[in-house]
């Protein structure tokens, strides 16, 4: 078999790319090493709920191109994410906004708010902050820092907040209105029927083969499984790029995650779709309830605690862990990449950043746009 493209990886960014592709005439074959396409944002149908198997995805954009592209695929609902805060008996509302902050000191008015956070913030002299804990401490003052970012964090990350960048935390909003919506941006929801579905529909006519991992493939002298020699003129490849080059400068450093997910016997366990557990003395960062995504209404419902843990060879990168070190090292790994004229690196892990799924879309169009 003759391909233009062979892509590694049916998430979002091989996905997108390959539906490109083959509008412009193009003939492509789209492999993945698992048994299902979506890539991390895969949901299962367990007794009509859409669960999220490799964790909580809710799509959000403020890229008009990129949710115009994705609603050709799929309906979206109108979820918002509110997540709550569990903090040993307390409970509090998500992101950092006047709620929190109401709860937390029993004030009512966004001046109040702003006079407490300075009061606990005068004495540290923060001016530049070095690390995620300055940046917080900075940004929430003291109170807010102890109980609901530094335990999250420190669980979430494996290392100390003084040993983190503080970009990870720039992503969750601050605010000091009443407003516990997640997210900036301007559209947000969860495609209703699943992302399975959308990809589904994304990959509509394109060849795809499923349980196909691209190093035994090439070891094999590119052929498949069933024994089918495959041909193609340019590779696009959205799994590890230190996995491709055989981790020759090092492995590059991920953070990986635990999920432990059950059926329970009721009909409404938490209440919320994502419920954070900040104390550093539970060991799971977050329970989420899967039905709560897609107000979906079933006798039973679907949990999943989530743990995070530490990445080693073979398990699966979740996160990049974007520290200068490893910042570095991707660069050795990208120089080699840029000499390579026949593969072409994208995705979380082919770019070895932190993107959300509208980013990695918005980067698979601009691929395909330059490419195609
Ligand atoms: P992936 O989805 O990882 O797809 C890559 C595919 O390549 C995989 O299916 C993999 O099996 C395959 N592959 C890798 N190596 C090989 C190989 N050697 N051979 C064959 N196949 C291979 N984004 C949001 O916008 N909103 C959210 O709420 C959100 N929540 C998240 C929660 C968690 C816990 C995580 C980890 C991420 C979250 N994201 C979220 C980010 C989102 O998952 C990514 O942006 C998106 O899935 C990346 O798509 P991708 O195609 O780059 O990679
Ligand atoms: N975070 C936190 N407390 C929370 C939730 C998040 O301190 O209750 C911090 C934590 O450092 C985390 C970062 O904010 O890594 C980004 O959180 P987000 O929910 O965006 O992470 P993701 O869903 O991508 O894991």
């Amino acid at each position: 078999m003759k391909y233009d493209y062979l892509i590694v990886g049916a998430g979002l960014f091989g996905a997108t790319f390959a539906y490109k592709a083959k509008k412009t005439g193009k003939k492509v074959l789209v492999i993945d090493k698992r048994d299902h396409i979506a890539g991390n944002a895969y949901t299962k149908n367990i007794h009509g709920i859409n669960v999220h198997e490799y964790g909580a995805h809710i799509f959000h954009t403020s890229d008009e191109k990129v949710w115009k592209f994705v609603n050709k695929f799929a309906e979206f609902n109108n979820y918002i994410n509110s997540p709550v805060a569990v903090y040993n008996d307390e409970l509090y509302n998500l992101p950092f906004n006047m709620n929190t902050f109401s709860k937390m000191w029993n004030i009512k008015t966004p001046a109040e708010a702003r006079a407490i956070i300075d009061a606990q913030i005068k004495d540290l002299h923060i001016t530049e902050p070095k690390n995620l804990e300055e940046q917080a401490l900075s940004l929430v003052g003291t109170d807010v820092y102890e109980k609901l970012i530094k335990g999250y964090t420190e669980k979430q990350w494996g290392r100390p907040c003084t040993e983190l960048p503080a970009f990870i935390i720039k992503r969750l909003p601050l605010r000091f209105i009443y407003d516990n919506n997640y997210f900036n941006d301007r559209y947000q929801g969860i495609p209703m029927g699943g992302y399975t579905e959308m990809v589904k529909r994304m990959l509509k006519g394109i060849d795809v083969k499923l349980s196909e991992d691209f190093f035994e493939f090439k070891k094999n002298g590119n052929k498949l499984s069933d024994g089918t020699k495959v041909k193609f003129n340019k590779l696009i490849f959205t799994g590890q790029i230190d996995e491709y080059y055989e981790y020759k400068f090092g492995a590059l450093e991920y953070r990986s995650l635990r999920f432990e997910t059950e059926e329970l016997n009721e009909e409404n366990y938490q209440g919320n779709a994502v419920v954070n557990y900040t104390a550093a003395d539970v060991p799971y960062t977050r329970i989420i309830e899967h039905k709560h995504f897609e107000f979906t209404k079933a006798p039973t419902t679907i949990i999943t605690h989530e743990y995070s843990k530490k990445w080693e060879k073979g398990a699966e990168p979740y996160y990049p862990v974007n520290n200068e070190e490893n910042n570095a090292l991707y660069e050795k790994y990208l120089a080699l990449s840029k000499k390579d004229k026949n593969v072409i690196f994208g995705g979380r892990l082919g770019e070895y950043r932190y993107l959300n799924m509208d980013g990695i879309i918005a980067d698979a169009l601009a691929l395909a746009k330059k490419e195609l």
